[in-house]
């Protein structure tokens, strides 16, 4: 087979030259080619494998590029990259690997390409394709990764068992193709995936995180969550979502196995939007479900404050797993602990005051609740579906006229404290914050408009309650 029409990017031309002069072959190796079968677009990565010495040949290629791009050497990979527009080329010697049980580091040596195709994690991962003038885009398909493509089968080249013990990282990248791909991970892969899914633990928490983070990012996240919990792999990095697993049953009253209604929740999320951190926000809006379960004969199963006990979990779960203790994680915290607020409200008449305070307490993030909200609905009965729905559809009207008119989103009352001060005359005192707060509510409420005067004979209403007097005399 020739796979040329791969290789129309002025580029490969340069590298097969380059290779040519240094009297060694080279060939296009793994994503690149596999995403070029399988039509997922152009890729921007390539891996290039050279017989030899790849860091020669990256040097080489740069030397022989119109604008010379500076070459990054990773010499304790034995690797080197170079960009080139924009796309970014990595190369590296073939090689053959060994390994020993403690390490996903491998000892070395120059190998052939056949050595290096043994040391690719799927076959489908194992295509290669010549650039040598001769053979410019003759294919080397030594496991037959193409019928696999066809197929849509993830298999390893060598036996799994040794595969994924050698490197345990590899389970996850089995399961995350799994679901970016649609692909099933053959039995007999599946079967090692589950014997060694405890040996995950020797891989570090950003690595782990990059393919959560890639699994998230697909089209239908819980073909990848599934097989992490069939597999075992998931209760060593995200307790807190298999915790969730399961139903109970006391004297007849059963609650919802909260694991596959999360499941359902980030694939419907999915459906609407590509924010990353929403759908961790998915993922993990029930985990505060799990420590705060009770049952009472008197209410049956309750979850109480577990928004709240959820949101803590979410700061414990990032710094656990060496995630960003910034901005997103704040945002993914106030999802979770907002999560029940738009859905107490659709079960209800829709009043204007709920949907300020919602605005309010939301600010920015109004938007991104509301999808989080309606992604949540699982329910299988269609009438509260449908009512649910309808609901939400009122609450995101309601939303915008609200605030068109009342501008409560990043809210600034209209009154502020100094001015309290000035016009009572007052030292700091609890008064100040008792105005403040009545103006708040009053505009929340709907009872004065949100605007400086109404606010400003509010006070002067209220401060005369108080005791005060203008200028304090
Ligand atoms: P993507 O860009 O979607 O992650 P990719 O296949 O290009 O897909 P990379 O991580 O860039 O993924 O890896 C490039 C190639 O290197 C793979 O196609 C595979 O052949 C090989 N590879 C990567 N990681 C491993 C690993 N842990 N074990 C064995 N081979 C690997």
């Amino acid at each position: 087979m020739n796979y040329k029409e791969a290789l129309q990017h002025p580029v490969f031309k340069i590298i097969s030259q380059s290779a040519k002069e240094l009297n060694l072959d080279a060939y296009v190796i793994g994503g690149f080619v596999r995403d070029f079968i399988l039509k997922r677009g152009t890729a921007k990565d390539i891996d290039v494998v050279a017989i030899g010495d790849g860091i020669k040949l990256a040097k080489q290629v740069a030397k022989n590029l119109h604008n010379k791009p500076k070459v990054q050497v990773f010499k304790t990979y034995g690797t080197a990259m170079l960009r080139h527009d924009d796309i970014e080329i990595e190369f590296v010697g073939a090689r053959k690997e060994s390994y020993t049980k403690d390490s996903r580091n491998p000892a070395v040596e120059n190998g052939s390409l056949s050595d290096d195709q043994n040391r690719r994690d799927f076959t489908i991962n194992a295509l290669a394709l010549n650039l040598s003038e001769s053979n410019f885009g003759e294919l080397l398909d030594p496991f037959n990764g193409i019928q696999d493509l066809e197929d849509k089968i993830i298999r390893t080249p060598l036996d799994p068992d040794i595969t994924y013990s050698d490197d345990p990282l590899r389970m996850l990248r089995a399961i995350r193709f799994a679901t970016q791909l649609n692909f099933e991970i053959e039995k007999k892969s599946l079967d090692a995936i589950t014997k060694n899914s405890a040996r995950i633990k020797i891989i570090t928490n950003e690595r782990i995180v990059t393919e959560i983070n890639k699994i998230l990012e697909s089209k239908k996240p819980s073909i990848g969550f599934l097989l992490l919990e069939q597999t075992g792999l998931l209760k060593h990095f995200l307790p807190e979502i298999t915790a969730l697993k399961g139903i109970d049953e006391v004297e007849g009253q059963r609650h919802k196995d909260n694991f596959y209604h999360t499941l359902e929740v980030v694939d419907n999320i999915a459906e609407n939007t590509d924010n990353l951190w929403l759908r961790w926000a998915a993922l993990l809006h029930d985990i505060g479900k799990a420590p705060t379960k009770k049952f009472s004969k008197k209410v049956g199963w309750t979850f109480h404050a577990h928004e709240f006990e959820g949101s803590k979990m979410v700061y414990h779960l990032f710094k656990r797993l060496k995630m960003p203790l910034n901005d997103k994680m704040k945002f993914v915290q106030k999802m979770v602990f907002m999560s029940s607020r738009p859905i107490v409200l659709a079960q209800d008449m829709v009043t204007d005051s709920a949907v300020r305070r919602l605005v309010f307490d939301a600010g920015d993030y109004v938007e991104d609740l509301m999808t989080l909200c309606e992604a949540d609905i699982t329910t299988k009965n269609p009438k509260k579906f449908n009512k649910y729905h309808n609901n939400f559809k009122i609450v995101r009207e309601k939303i915008v006229e609200v605030e068109a008119r009342d501008h409560v989103r990043n809210f600034q009352p209209p009154i502020s404290g100094e001015e309290i001060i000035a016009t009572f005359n007052l030292k700091p005192s609890r008064e100040i914050g008792i105005i403040k707060e009545a103006i708040k509510e009053a505009i929340l409420e709907g009872e004065i408009p949100n605007e400086y005067e109404a606010a400003y004979n509010l006070m002067l209403e209220k401060g005369k309650k108080l005791g005060l007097t203008v200028g304090g005399k």
